[in-house]
């Protein structure tokens, strides 16, 4: 195998071997930007390290061999005494996970070289002893495993009060021999020496670092499978640190937060990379660098267009000024809020970059999702303390935290926490997982705090400047003497950067408006409202919605839902009604028993009635009565209690032993669906009577009746024989078909097409019983151990799992329409809303999906999407 490639040698379309920031880096490199030299060491060099604990035969070799190119090239060796080559070792995985993996700067600086280095840009000491600390406390914070605290206290006791660009070339000096001091007492040998064994060493660390706590947890967070392993770049250095004609920024193409075109980014004069994303210093607006050095600036606004329009796409960049020379150190298609994902899509379409069919792949429907949550209400007085950055929008309120690990007790609690932090740092982020916002006083837009905020969708407002927070005292100051503590409640806007004391109610977003019949009138909806109608035209599986009432029925027509997948009607016997069911279930002879249905009848007519009109004409599918008995039955134990203590009538005394007559362990195993309709006599008729009479009161009313739980064909076809009869005698027209959710049922799926019309698959039950995994108990009990070992990336209730609940799901497809090839197939399980489910159900060939109202945006977007 080749494990190390050159960056003229790759491509973008290489991450998988390269990762992103290598196949970007040799993206450029081949369209003549100016990249520094360097070359790639593939993820598949670090899955055979991670697998077998060392690297593969013949990487050293091949290192050595680009090495041994790359200083032929430079006209000097790494780490050479008079004259060194310096790398860095950079991580970059193929999926970007800012900060979560590891780097090292400078790497072939000792003490030798150190003075080349000097010599080398003009006899500047300061900087090679800036850069020669530098190496030390990284190399020995990540490659040595030593608290990075050590080296910080070290370097700010020697500070004072004063900024790191002050210190001399004396007290650097000074400041490396402390360091490795420390590397001394921490490890017992030496900081090593010789340059290559530096390199070596380095990148094994960076392989390591991909399975680094906040990696694994960054990981799981956004889905990224854990097996993938990271590429490692060696690039040539290029410093940002020699002096004010030097420094190194960051920059997007377009506002990542509302798509807007521009100039983006923050820079930071006489730095290196690191200390811009860690946002040790305020960098400057990057407009600032045309004052600075107006010929790298306009060379950067020329590769920045350069860069959108060979990627068609918003691009951020990382950048380095040497003297006066400008480097381009990475670039990738950058993350961007939700909003900015619409807004650029169709800015791309309006500049004839891409077509609107590939504005409606660069959506997603988590991130219309996003669009759908409220915003604050502008109506109501709002106390201001502060404006920030509005580094990733939303509206969150919650009590203030000053710690990750305080945000996670507080938020296992339930409570909605806001996390307050001076700057985040990767270690943060259980916390900001945790958090409902973020909030920080310092760093820019493109701090570790944005950037990992807005990949996570979290609101977060950063650089808040004015408030002064105190970690230690676990509270904070604003201007006018405002005094926020620990556990007060705040609401930060994302959208605009503003703080605000105590809590402010939110109202509807925009684009919900929108949905709910509003006119376009900003670039947001607009943007929306393109790409649903293209999604709309494009896409093949129907889309309807699971509702019960009338309201949910009327919600789910005016966000485009095409009929009603799923109308629970176990729904409309709660509340005032359950006395009638448990009268029903508990009825001791025939007479009892035709009361309750008697008195049941008119109720569910009236609710059909409703429910018909509000979906005036659209198909409504009608699940006949499936309560798992727990459910509506009184609590064996209350009862129990209250015969104990002597406290019954006899009226009660009867219920108890009715009640621990029908007591089930496993209820959801047991007696529901369509196995209550058989035992019950009477029941199911009683429903379809009801149907069908409303369905005559209501011009153009369509039913579909539907049998749940079925397991065996026979089940099915005693209960639809009598519908069948009831729905003649009415003279009502309705199919009648069943659930697919036992899999039996999926397996036995050619007899089960005989007698149904169509199939909708329960997947909720389905997964239920194909994992043997209760829906009420698992999730809370133990599936976060589950996604810890990484038995599955997501829970199999919220993403359909393809392998066995999907295999089960495609029989039936299959088996179904070769018995009966005009039947319908649908999902109605919460699956029916998640946007990976939705494309496997466009690709097993199903007619629709139907999921909660709310929903139902998302599946016509991911529907239309799968459809590309
Ligand atoms: C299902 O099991 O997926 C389903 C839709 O039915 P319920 O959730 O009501 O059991
Ligand atoms: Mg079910």
């Amino acid at each position: 195998a080749k494990y190390v490639y050159d960056f003229t040698e790759g491509n973008k379309d290489l991450k998988d071997l390269l990762g992103g920031k290598g196949a970007n880096l040799a993206e450029m490199t081949n369209l003549g930007l100016p990249v520094p030299p360097g070359f790639t060491i593939t993820s598949e060099a670090c899955r055979h390290y991670l697998a077998e604990g060392a690297v593969p035969d013949g990487l050293e070799r091949e290192v050595s061999e680009h090495l041994g190119a790359m200083e032929k090239r430079m006209g000097k060796a790494l780490g050479q005494a008079d004259d060194p080559l310096l790398v860095s070792v950079r991580s970059g995985a193929k999926f970007s996970m800012p900060g979560m993996m590891e780097t090292v700067l400078n790497i072939g600086l000792n003490d030798e070289s150190v003075h080349g280095l000097a010599k080398q840009a003009g006899g500047n000491d300061r900087f090679a002893w800036d850069s020669y600390r530098r190496l030390i406390q990284m190399f020995g914070k990540t490659v040595l495993g030593i608290d990075g605290e050590l080296f910080e206290h070290a370097l700010e006791s020697l500070k004072g009060d004063r900024q790191d660009t002050d210190l001399d070339a004396g007290e650097l000096q000074g400041l490396v021999e402390t360091f490795k001091g420390i590397v001394r007492e921490q490890t017992g040998k030496d900081f090593p020496a010789d340059p290559r064994e530096q390199m070596r060493l380095a990148v094994m660390a960076v392989f390591d670092s991909w399975n680094a706590p906040r990696a694994i947890l960054y990981r799981r967070q956004e889905r990224i499978p854990a097996d993938l392993g990271t590429a490692v770049n060696i690039v040539a250095m290029v410093f940002g640190n020699v002096g004010n004609d030097s420094g190194t920024g960051v920059a997007f193409t377009r506002d990542p937060g509302s798509g807007q075109q521009g100039i983006y980014g923050d820079y930071l004069q006489n730095a290196q990379g690191e200390d811009v994303v860690a946002g040790i210093r305020n960098t400057i607006p990057l407009q600032e660098l045309e004052r600075l050095d107006k010929s790298s600036y306009d060379e950067l606004l020329r590769i920045m267009e350069t860069l959108e329009n060979h990627y068609r796409d918003l691009c951020d960049i990382e950048f380095t000024i040497e003297r006066g020379k400008l480097w381009m150190l990475q670039t990738r298609v950058g993350k961007r809020t939700a909003a900015a994902a619409f807004c650029i899509a169709t800015q791309l379409v309006d500049q004839g970059l891409i077509t609107l069919d590939e504005a409606v792949t660069r959506v997603t429907g988590d991130q219309l999702v996003q669009l759908m949550f409220p915003r604050f209400d502008s109506g109501t007085e709002k106390k201001k303390i502060a404006k920030g950055m509005n580094a990733s929008p939303g509206a969150a309120v919650g009590k203030v935290v000053f710690s990750s690990a305080r945000a996670v007790e507080l938020a296992d609690q339930g409570e909605d926490v806001i996390l307050v932090r001076r700057e985040t740092n990767p270690d943060d982020l259980s916390g900001m997982i945790a958090a409902r916002g973020i909030l920080t006083s310092r760093g820019g837009k493109t701090s570790h705090a944005a950037v990992v905020a807005r990949g996570m969708g979290k609101t977060c407002v950063c650089g808040a400047e004015e408030l002064e927070v105190s970690i230690a005292e676990r509270r904070f100051t604003a201007p006018g003497d405002v005094v926020v503590n620990e556990g007060d409640v705040i609401s930060i806007d994302g959208t605009t950067g503003e703080v605000f004391l105590g809590e402010v109610p939110v109202v509807d977003s925009a684009v919900v408006e929108y949905f709910e019949g509003r006119e376009p009138d900003d670039d947001l909806v607009r943007a929306v409202d393109r790409i649903m109608r293209r999604a709309d035209e494009v896409r093949r599986l129907g889309v309807r919605a699971n509702a019960d009432t009338a309201a949910d029925a009327a919600r789910a027509r005016r966000f485009g839902g095409e009929g009603i997948g799923l109308c629970r009607t176990e729904h409309m016997f709660l509340g005032e009604r359950r006395q009638l069911v448990e009268d029903l279930v508990l009825a001791s002879g025939d007479e009892e028993r035709q009361a309750a249905l008697d008195a049941l009848e008119p109720l569910q007519k009236a609710d059909f009635v409703e429910i018909f009109r509000a979906m005036d004409g659209q198909p409504v599918t009608v699940r006949l009565i499936d309560p798992p008995l727990h459910e509506f039955l009184p609590d064996i134990v209350d009862l129990s209690v209250k015969a104990a203590t002597g406290e019954t009538s006899d009226k009660q005394r009867d219920l108890l032993a009715a009640v621990k007559r029908l007591h089930e362990e496993n209820p959801m195993l047991g007696l529901r669906g369509v196995r209550l309709g058989l035992v019950i006599p009477g029941l199911f008729a009683m429903q379809v009577r009801a149907i069908a009479q409303a369905a005559k009161d209501v011009p153009g009313a369509k039913p579909e009746i539907m049998i749940p739980l079925v397991a065996a064909v026979q089940e099915l076809e005693a209960v639809r024989e009598e519908a069948a009869g009831i729905l003649a005698d009415l003279g009502v027209d309705a199919l009648v078909g069943t659930m697919i959710e036992t899999p039996r049922a999926a397996l036995t799926a050619g007899q089960v097409a005989e007698a149904a019309q169509f199939f909708s698959f329960g997947t909720n039950d389905l997964t239920q019983m194909t994992w043997g995994f209760s829906r009420d108990d698992v999730e809370a009990a133990f599936f976060s151990r589950y996604l810890e070992l990484g038995i599955f990336g997501v829970s199999p209730f919220e993403t359909l799992d393809r392998d066995g609940v999907g295999r089960l799901v495609r029989i039936a497809v299959e088996e179904g329409r070769k018995a009966r090839p005009d039947l319908k197939l649908g999902i109605c399980g919460e699956h029916g809303g998640d946007p990976d489910s939705v494309h496997f159900c466009h690709e097993a060939g199903l007619d629709y999906v139907s999921c909660s109202p709310f929903r139902i945006p998302v599946a016509r977007l991911e529907a239309g999407r799968a459809a590309m």
